[in-house]
């Protein structure tokens, strides 16, 4: 289980209708799109919801990244329920907490701030993982 290190599962929360976890979606794809493509695969929170057989597999092969907009840690849960292993858990509020002055508002759209708290969030999450093992190559979203 999780033998596979070469790639991480990026799991963000769902977050729809409140502005810290349109931040974890939005951090998610700038991680996997963005800044670390070839060692990332994001997978959908409603994937695994829905018992997915591709996404149960890609967490059984590989550690998982969940980053979550509240403390009800929605994609934290999904994630162990699923039989996958959380190798970092990521919360919203707490990189909030160390750049209050990136206030994320709006839901449809995130205003700038929101963006930005995204990004530095993203940022984070790719320099921990450059400590990791190489990263891989394919296609990075399920
Ligand atoms: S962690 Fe919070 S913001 Fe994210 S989906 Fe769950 S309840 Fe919504």
């Amino acid at each position: 289980m999780n033998t596979d290190k070469t790639r991480v599962v990026v799991v963000p929360c769902s977050g729809i209708g409140k502005p810290f976890g349109t931040v974890s979606r939005e951090a998610a794809y700038d991680l996997c799109d963005e800044l670390r493509p070839e060692s990332t695969r994001l997978v959908a929170l409603a994937k695994l919801v829905l018992g997915d057989p591709e996404a149960r597999e890609l967490l059984a092969r590989y550690p998982a990244v969940t980053i979550d907009g509240c403390k009800q840690m929605c994609a934290s849960k999904m994630v162990t329920q699923s039989g996958g292993t959380v190798a970092q858990e990521v919360s919203v509020l707490d990189v909030f907490r160390r750049h209050k002055d990136l206030k994320p508002e709006g839901i449809a759209e995130l205003n700038e701030a929101g963006m930005k708290l995204a990004r530095v969030l993203a940022g984070e999450v790719a320099e921990r993982l450059d400590s990791g093992e190489q990263p891989g190559k394919g296609a990075n979203h399920v």
